[in-house]
């Protein structure tokens, strides 16, 4: 086993001195993973947080990151929070300036940054929330899901390696949820450790490597999200209903005798399981792989022009950003390329936007689909002259 990038050791916490928070948690965060946390409401999961980047310090217990213990020092407590950023729960726990510009600033400006570099890390910070019109913006006059988004903004501008988001889709709206999965998800591509609670199965399932389950403050599950769904009775305890895909994935088992693994998480995986595919034509792919310069040209690429509206969708913050910048009539602003995918599979050919960095992701989605199909999905990468 790699090191883990985050471990707690026998870590207990009370806020009253009568009432435990946590009680002997030990547990590991692997690197470069997306793990999620899941409990019922009081189970200790924002507790938990609140430890992992230094905010509370353990009644008893260690907290190591990258092998070391942490200290409490401010100056051992500014450099862990370089690493380890924490979103949490509320915003307004979080934001505290006048505007918006002023709060993803705050973070970088106590590292002690230059201008220069404080400017381009909020400008990247902004754009990647798709704030980047907002700067201005008195913080006071901000949706929930706005301030949401600026906490989260904050937490970017400070490059860290973890990113510890505490039940950041709670209070989103529909396709902020997943534009926001689907960040994490392109963050977590280049890297970055990812770290989340919800109370949302359907997204822990479809979403998380891997499972912390607390219950009570205590852990009661550490392990693979294959592992997890698999134990009915435990997720009963923590009053969790299985995910849609996994039930429909069991019935398609206990009726047909069809394995039940690899467990399908997603429209995709699900289709291509239950639906035969062969005989039929296949539609190709086109891949538009565009970058920053792409946002700051005046006059639009022609292959960002024409595009058929039920047959293309972004993948990605920057290709989000042109779709609204040069107000792109894409019909999937997430999933784009699991629509993408199945649009092929029946026929259809489908164009994907997409940041140039995930462009090789998007391949290999398609390599994995052809492998378990048997299709051949031709996919042409139309890049900048
Ligand atoms: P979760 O995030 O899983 O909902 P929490 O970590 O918020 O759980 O809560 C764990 C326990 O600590 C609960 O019993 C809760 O009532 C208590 N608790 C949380 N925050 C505070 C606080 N600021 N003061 C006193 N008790 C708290």
């Amino acid at each position: 086993m790699p090191q883990p990038i985050l471990r707690t050791e026998n870590l207990s916490y009370s806020y009253d001195n009568v009432t435990m928070a946590l009680s002997g948690v030990t547990l590991d965060i692997p690197k470069g993973k997306k793990t999620v946390f899941l409990g019922p409401n009081g189970a200790g999961k924002s507790t938990l947080f609140l430890h992992l980047n230094g905010v509370l310090k353990p009644d008893s217990g260690t907290v190591f990151y990258e092998g070391k213990k942490i200290s409490y020092d401010s100056s051992s407590l500014a450099e862990l929070r370089k690493n380890i950023a924490l979103v949490f729960q509320n915003p307004d726990d979080q934001i505290f300036s006048a505007t918006v510009e002023e709060d993803v600033a705050f973070g970088p400006l106590n590292l002690g940054l230059n201008r220069e570099e404080v400017g381009r890390r909020v400008d990247e910070a902004l754009s990647w929330i798709g704030l980047e019109n907002s700067r201005e913006k008195p913080t006071q006059q901000l949706s929930f899901g706005e301030r949401k988004r600026v906490a989260l903004a904050g937490a970017l501008a400070m490059k860290p390696n973890v990113l510890v988001m505490d039940e950041p889709t709670a209070g989103l709206d529909y396709e902020m949820v997943h534009e926001l999965l689907e960040l994490s998800d392109e963050l977590n591509n280049r890297g970055l450790t990812v770290i989340i609670s919800t109370h949302d199965v359907e997204t822990a399932y479809e979403w998380a490597d891997e499972v912390r389950a607390l219950n009570a403050g205590r852990l009661v599950f550490s392990g693979g999200s294959d592992e997890f769904f698999e134990q009915a009775e435990l997720l009963h305890d923590l009053g969790l209903m299985p995910p849609l895909a996994f039930l429909l994935n069991q019935q398609f088992h206990l009726r047909t005798g069809s394995p039940e693994k690899p467990y399908p998480r997603n429209i995709v995986e699900l289709s291509q399981k239950f639906f035969s595919t062969t005989n039929q034509s296949v539609g190709k792919i086109t891949l538009v792989c565009v970058d920053e310069e792409d946002i700051q040209q005046m006059a639009p690429r022609d292959d960002l022009l024409s595009v058929s509206h039920m047959h293309s969708g972004v993948f990605g913050s920057t290709a989000r950003r042109i779709a609204r910048k040069r107000q792109l009539d894409v019909h999937y602003r997430f999933h784009a390329v699991e629509f993408g995918l199945l649009a092929a599979s029946q026929g259809s050919d489908f164009t994907i936007y997409t940041d140039s960095s995930l462009c090789g992701l998007v391949e290999s989605k398609v390599k994995e689909l052809e492998m378990h199909t048997g299709l051949h999905i031709d996919v042409t990468k139309a890049s900048k002259k």
